[in-house]
């Protein structure tokens, strides 16, 4: 079948639907890719599209704005959210079936039972947003438990998040391969998000001093840098000399328990979270690995 450009990728809204299409894809042999999102898609989600495809026969993509994972005071009402866009995305790029739950379909009631991670969420983002991982952890548990996928994709964008994720597969011992996509940017740089859209053009040429600044770290480390407090003190002079950001971290951690390090490798991550206005945008780069995006800016 040859899709025309504005016809839209298979839509279901309940669980019965989305397990009977993936069990019937799995009873003629084809292996399940899972790609979560919370909709308002941009290149970064479709490239995640384009590895799932290339890892399993069947790629389902889940989009639900996930009100679990929101804290009281942060923008759950005011998420942008366009599914006819998104479907179109999504038939482009060859989705399978698109599960967008209604609220009540996941959530029929209150939970008795959640995913609760220990000290990795205690630390960058998971110190501002309580409970947040909890929220993530807990519906991404449930959407492997409704599709059960061979494999599931995450971005690095959200780099604690992937490493949460991979940690609930290990530790709960779930059947599934978690696999991380790099980061996709804008030309100058900026991480794409869906939160992208609050930005104003003011706003946007500021946000994109924090790419800036990374790239400034992997720049420092290319040539012989290794202390951590250095980095930080070259990442932090280019979201200062920006202006207009608060500045929420700046760390430099290690990949896998998210520690702050002393002396850098090449696994070490830099990691920042900054408000412009009232948008908090996230970002990272492991140093001795800056994704395309980044090493452009070099
Ligand atoms: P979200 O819809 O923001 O919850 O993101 C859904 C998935 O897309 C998550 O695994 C994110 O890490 C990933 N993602 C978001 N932005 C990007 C990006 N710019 N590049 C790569 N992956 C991304």
């Amino acid at each position: 079948m040859n899709p025309s450009a504005d016809s839209q990728a298979r839509l279901v809204r309940t669980i019965a639907e989305v397990e009977q299409a993936v069990g019937n894809a799995r009873s003629g042999g084809r292996t399940i890719g899972l790609v979560p999102t919370m909709g308002f898609l941009h290149e970064g989600h479709l490239r995640l599209i384009d590895r799932c495809r290339e890892l399993a026969d069947y790629v389902v993509m889940s989009i639900f704005v996930n009100p679990l994972q929101f804290g009281p005071s942060e923008d759950f009402e005011h998420y942008p959210r366009d599914l006819k866009r998104d479907l179109a995305a999504a038939q482009q790029r060859n989705v399978d079936v698109v599960f967008a739950p209604a609220d009540k379909e996941l959530y029929p009631g209150p939970l008795a039972v959640v995913i609760r991670p220990r000290r990795l969420a205690d630390r960058l983002c998971g110190l501002s947003r309580p409970g947040h991982f909890e929220g993530v952890l807990t519906v991404v548990a449930k959407l492997f438990g409704i599709v059960r996928p061979d494999v599931s994709v995450f971005g690095q964008k959200d780099f604690q998040q992937a490493v949460l994720i991979r940690r609930m597969v290990t530790d709960l011992n779930m059947p599934v391969t978690v696999e991380v996509a790099p980061t996709v940017r804008e030309p100058d740089g900026l991480a794409m998000s869906s939160r992208n859209a609050y930005l104003s053009n003011e706003d946007r040429k500021r946000a994109s001093s924090i790419s800036r600044a990374l790239a400034a770290a992997v720049a420092a480390y290319s040539n012989g840098e290794r202390d951590a407090q250095v980095l930080r003190e070259v990442v932090q002079a280019v979201l200062v000399a920006a202006g207009g950001l608060d500045v929420e971290y700046a760390e430099i951690v290690s990949a896998d328990e998210m520690e702050p390090v002393a002396r850098v490798d090449a696994s070490s991550v830099v990691a920042v979270a900054a408000r412009v206005s009232a948008t908090r945008l996230i970002d990272n780069v492991i140093l001795g690995r800056p994704d395309q995006g980044l090493a452009r800016l070099l």
